[in-house]
């Protein structure tokens, strides 16, 4: 039996593979277009006792053959990448934690993957073509008509065109090894479902499990699972380590926009170099924009690859370098590209400049900015940084902004905005762009004044956020109307949906949607989170933020009926598992809460569950003889002040509770951010009645949930003298008895009052 023992193959084959490979980053180009277009070769491979292990994934051959693919052209010789295989094998997937578990569960009812297969389609680095190539006698590559209808069935989920990145990650891995193999393997489970399992050293999360989904309409490559080579049940390294080869230093943008709504412009892009071999990297930008071309410092043409299908439009931007870039290497790119990120509608224009209307990199990292824009003159022009200068020629508005604090990201506007001005008396000054002819002309006269509500909300949210969360982080705030009805929010800088300047509906979802928008200047803008499983630090916190302003404006009421319905709908989430769905995930699985499994499921966790841990963090923090709940609220301040200007992590957070408690909380992060269970009790007391002494004997009953829940309970005694106090009790395990004392004739006890746990209570 062969044991390929791919790492050390790996490392032995990366100083060869290096030096014989071709300069000419156009064949790499070249090589990225054709590889999704082979077909197989006529040469194959028998093989028999072959397992090739993987960290978590096993696959076993048995007996069959492999038949090479086309290998891709180079001008040292072909170049092998993939094979298709038949025959006997055993495909085994065990993820080594319960939260990838589950998540295999969601979609295959099975918490790991345990299947004999047929046949399968493998991309690989040369540790394991060479593996392959030794491994058995050439022979036959006769197809049949059912082979070549398989191999196609396997090969086209992975190389549809918004998924140039499976071909791109093979090929990097070829001409870079990384520290260990990429292997993808990608095959039909019993359920019909064409699922990869992939390692690619170059991501932050190596191993990646996926499966095509594929309804009339809707074909992606799904992600299952995600995870770092040495994840542990305790999650310590839950966000691995930092793989990126690039850091933007400076990014400089000229652009125009024009009356039409045509953007067109170039960004030039300063980057570090943080890894040896920078030779293919890949790059975000809006899938709107056109690249004309991509020059380096020298002016010299960098080849690039992007989608070729307009039906597929992608955010994938592949660049192939004619040579691998290093630290010492100054890496400068100017791109120049075009394209409808403000496109003019009913004499409007709609800016969806998000996340990346200029060439994106990494995730989260921090660049200066140098912004020129030329735009029509009657038209008001904003952008999230400082206005340097302004003129005026012809018809044509030029204005230059620098940003010298590095940010994440910045973003403009554009419209027929009348500026009005808020705060300034003890709060930042808060500037507000309404665009007035679009309520009169396309919104139908809706909106009248209505900028006045939402600059009061945004000044008396500045002046509750900072007395809650510290001194806000920015020296101003500027709040330009969009032609959508979401928001979106910028350091110093807010893009406030057209919704909510057309009246303010008396329910408080007015305020609460402009007061999460503000609470992001402190969580998100100023204080960013690490990775995606971390985006609760962010969306929960703003979350919890709007609640709190509700409060003020609306009442106490208002505040913990919000609180009720969010627990409600946590609760209630896909109680109709037996039809459809999957339970959900925990917070810190972050954006893959949401799936074709559990669909809702990311608004429902990350901001309402994520808001709902620092609801309990503030149960716990609060002295319920006095009910005093400041310490919750210096601890706000403190975390924010900690990593304003910086990222952080949950780990980050846990440790700043930490500091406030006293004591080690890994239990609650546990109960709450990295798992799902949500407790139900039963309560039934009995007063007790005697001379001396009056007092209510409790049992709470743990009626579902982990054995090992533990959960600090406030409980309100209402007296029949209509006085109301509160005490707690910590419940722990399956049951709980305890007992209150009481000074007078009582009227109800009601455990859990404020929904201040996330639990059901029955009683
Ligand atoms: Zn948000």
């Amino acid at each position: 039996m062969h044991r390929a023992l791919l790492t050390a193959l790996c490392v032995l084959l990366a100083s060869t593979a290096l030096a014989e490979r071709p300069s000419d980053s156009s064949i790499w180009a070249q090589n990225l277009r054709s590889m999704p277009k082979a077909g197989l070769d006529t040469v194959a491979q028998a093989v028999g006792d072959l397992t090739i292990e993987h960290h978590s994934f096993t696959f076993t051959i048995d007996t069959g053959r492999f038949i090479w693919l086309e290998p891709t052209t180079s001008e040292t010789g072909p170049m092998r990448w993939a094979a298709y295989f038949e025959g006997k094998a055993r495909f085994r997937f065990v993820p080594p934690v319960s939260i990838e578990r589950d998540q295999v569960r969601r979609f295959y009812d099975t918490d790991s993957l345990d299947q004999f297969v047929t046949s399968a389609l493998i991309l690989f680095d040369d540790s394991l073509r060479s593996v392959i190539e030794h491994t058995g006698g050439r022979t036959g590559a006769e197809t049949s008509l059912a082979t070549r209808r398989s191999f196609e069935q396997l090969l086209r989920p992975l190389v549809r065109h918004e998924n140039s990145l499976f071909t791109f990650s093979v090929m990097r891995a070829l001409v870079h090894p990384g520290p260990d193999p990429f292997l993808l393997v990608m095959t039909e489970l019993e359920d019909r479902s064409h699922t990869a399992y992939m390692y690619d050293p170059y991501r932050r999360e190596p191993v990646h499990l996926v499966r095509d989904h594929n309804i009339p309409g809707e074909q992606f490559m799904e992600l299952v699972s995600s995870y770092v080579d040495d994840i542990d049940e305790s999650y310590a390294t839950v966000n691995g380590h930092a793989t990126d080869q690039l850091s933007p230093r400076h990014v400089e943008i000229e652009a125009a926009l024009s009356d039409g709504g045509e953007f067109r412009g170039s960004a030039t892009i300063t980057y570090d170099v943080l890894d040896e071999s920078t030779q293919f990297v890949r790059m975000a930008l809006h899938e709107e924009l056109e690249v004309d071309s991509i020059r380096d410092r020298f002016g010299s043409a960098v080849p690039f690859v992007r989608y070729e299908n307009d039906s597929h439009k992608s955010e994938g931007l592949y660049l192939l370098f004619d040579r691998p870039y290093n630290p010492d290497d100054s890496l400068r790119l100017s791109y120049y590209y075009h394209g409808d990120i403000a496109k003019r509608e009913a004499g409007e224009f709609k800016v969806d400049a998000g996340a990346s209307w200029y060439p994106r990199y990494g995730f989260g990292r921090r660049s200066t900015y140098s912004i020129r824009f030329r735009t029509p003159r009657d038209l008001t022009f904003i952008v999230s940084a400082d206005l340097i200068d302004s003129t005026t020629t012809g018809d044509t508005l030029y204005t230059h902004w620098e940003a010298e604090i590095p940010v994440t990201n910045l973003s403009f506007n554009i419209g027929w905005f009348t500026r009005y001005e808020f705060g300034g008396d003890g709060t930042p000054p808060v500037s507000v762009y309404y665009n007035e002819p679009l309520h009169r002309n396309v919104l139908k006269g809706s909106g009248r004044s209505t900028y006045n509500d939402v600059g009061d909300d945004i000044v008396a949210c500045l002046e509750l956020f900072s007395n809650t969360f510290g001194p806000f982080p920015f020296d101003r705030l500027v709040v330009g109307e969009i032609f959508y009805s979401h928001g979106e929010s910028f350091p110093g800088f807010i893009h406030m949906g057209a919704n909510t300047f057309i009246s303010t509906d008396n329910w408080g979802e007015d305020h609460l949607f402009r007061a999460h928008e503000v609470a992001h200047q402190w969580w998100g803008s100023s204080l960013g989170y690490e990775t995606y499983h971390d985006q609760w630090l962010s969306e929960g916190f703003a979350t919890y933020a709007s609640l709190l302003y509700l409060q003020q404006a609306k009442g106490d009421d208002r505040y913990y009926d919000k609180l009720k319905e969010y627990a409600d709908d946590i609760f209630s989430a896909r109680k109709y598992l037996f039809f459809d769905g999957a339970e959900s995930g925990p917070v810190i699985l972050g954006r893959r809460t949401a799936s074709t499994k559990t669909e809702g499921d990311y608004n429902l966790i990350i901001y309402k569950k994520g808001a709902f841990v620092l609801h309990m963090l503030r149960t716990l923090l609060t002295d319920w003889e006095t009910r005093n709940d400041s310490r919750f609220f210096e601890m706000l301040k403190e975390f924010h002040q900690t990593y304003r200007g910086a990222t952080a992590s949950t780990s980050d957070f846990r440790h700043t509770v930490e500091r406030f408690t006293g004591t080690d909380m890994g239990w609650f992060f546990d109960q709450w951010v990295y798992h799902n269970e949500l407790p139900e009790y039963r309560f039934v007391y009995d007063i007790e009645s005697e001379a001396t002494r009056r007092q209510a004997r409790c049992t709470v009953t743990l009626e579902s949930g982990p054995d090992n829940f533990r959960t600090l309970m406030p409980f309100e005694i209402r007296y029949d003298d209509r006085r109301t106090v509160y005490r707690t009790a910590w419940l722990e395990g399956n049951r709980a008895e305890f007992v209150l004392p009481l000074d007078g004739e009582v009227d109800k006890i009601v455990m859990n009052p404020f929904t201040a746990v996330l639990a059901r209570v029955k009683q």
